[in-house]
């Protein structure tokens, strides 16, 4: 069996989990009456301290229904121009709720209050209204950058002076928690609304969510029926959820030892540049300076029964995951130096 690193999304239900599935009490969420679907809202709500939750097919549908309902049309958001929503969404933020970008560039996602100061808009006739401000956390593409508290609370504050709504794509919040030890709602509390995976690394098949006041919950249902978001017996779905996050969350700091095994991996490699210091979560980028580039790369490696994503630009990435244990990890690790000096030749 190859060992798929190309993300964290590739999961298959565990055994455990595919019980709690079948053993799950159902009914039919759009008629409100899913009492599994209720228990996970409510559980996502308190773990994040919010006042109320809503289940929704994808983390994209969910960071939808955060801009949608609280943007209007000619609105505009700031966020890293690496930011998940304006970059694997399918510009949804302006096809669906009217709304354009404002983007900021950093090495790792993260960024300042003066950035933010820097992006807004006068308030005056000529321009779009700066309305709201998106942090990822973890950030993707920087690199599955984990905010520093101090750093978040800041820029948080500084947005909520300037009349900002405040936004997380917390695809990734359970992996933040994990590598920096702060509860889910100590970071959502900087936040109006904050978007939740339970399909990434906490291994469910489906589903995300997004947290926040009661009124904007409300919105955002209304929405995600009208986006075709609404889902019968989702308790099935809702069940698994709930099971990831009691039994796979704290796990999560294996697969953050696994990233830095491939990283050290990488960087001790003739052809290969890794940061490894960089990497504390789940998400290990490199550089490629070898015969082929990326794609021959990774091409090799799957040879070697690994699969890791060639992005543009000669990087790859890997992201570890609870398919793929020490074992893999170390077998993973092994080839990439392999591939590697028989690339080098
Ligand atoms: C994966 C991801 C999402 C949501 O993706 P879906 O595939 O729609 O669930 C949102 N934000 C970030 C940062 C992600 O990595």
């Amino acid at each position: 069996m190859s060992i798929d690193l190309r993300s964290d999304t590739v999961t298959r239900p565990t055994p455990a989990m595919l019980d709690a599935m079948v053993g799950a009490q159902l009914g039919d969420d759009v008629l409100g009456d899913d009492p599994t679907v209720h228990r996970l809202q409510a559980r996502v709500a308190e773990l994040l301290g919010a006042e109320a939750a809503l289940f929704t097919p994808s983390g994209t549908m969910a960071n939808l229904l955060a801009v949608r309902s609280q943007c209007e049309a000619g609105d505009e958001i700031i966020i890293h121009s690496g930011g998940h929503i304006v970059n694997y969404e399918t510009a949804g933020f302006a096809a669906i709720a009217g709304v354009s970008s404002r983007t900021i560039e950093s090495p790792d996602g993260l960024f300042e209050p003066r950035d933010v100061e820097r992006l807004m808009r006068p308030v005056e006739s000529h321009f779009a209204r700066s309305r709201m401000v998106v942090l990822e956390n973890t950030h993707n593409t920087g690199g599955g950058t984990v905010w520093p508290m101090d750093r978040l609370a800041a820029v948080c504050a500084r947005a909520a002076e300037l009349g900002l709504v405040r936004h997380l794509d917390g695809a990734r919040l359970w992996n933040a928690c994990v590598a920096s030890g702060h509860a889910p709602a100590e970071f959502a509390r900087h936040f109006d609304t904050v978007s939740v995976c339970f399909s990434k690394g906490l291994g469910a098949p489906v589903g995300s969510a997004l947290a926040g006041p009661r009124e904007t919950i409300e919105r955002a249902h209304r929405l995600r029926k009208m986006l075709g978001g609404s889902m019968r017996q989702a308790g099935l779905l809702a069940a698994a959820a709930l099971h990831a996050i009691e039994h796979h969350f704290e796990r999560l700091r294996d697969d953050h030892a696994n990233a830095r095994l491939l990283a050290e991996a990488a960087a001790a490699s003739a052809g290969l540049r890794c940061d490894a210091g960089r990497v504390r979560t789940n998400i290990v980028y490199f550089d490629v300076d070898l015969p082929g580039g990326a794609d021959g790369f990774v091409r090799r490696l799957a040879d070697a029964g690994v699969r890791m994503l060639a992005l543009g630009g000669g990087r790859v990435r890997a992201v570890t995951h609870l398919g793929v244990d020490r074992a893999g990890a170390e077998r993973a690790a092994e080839a990439i130096g392999r591939c590697a000096a028989e690339l080098a030749g």
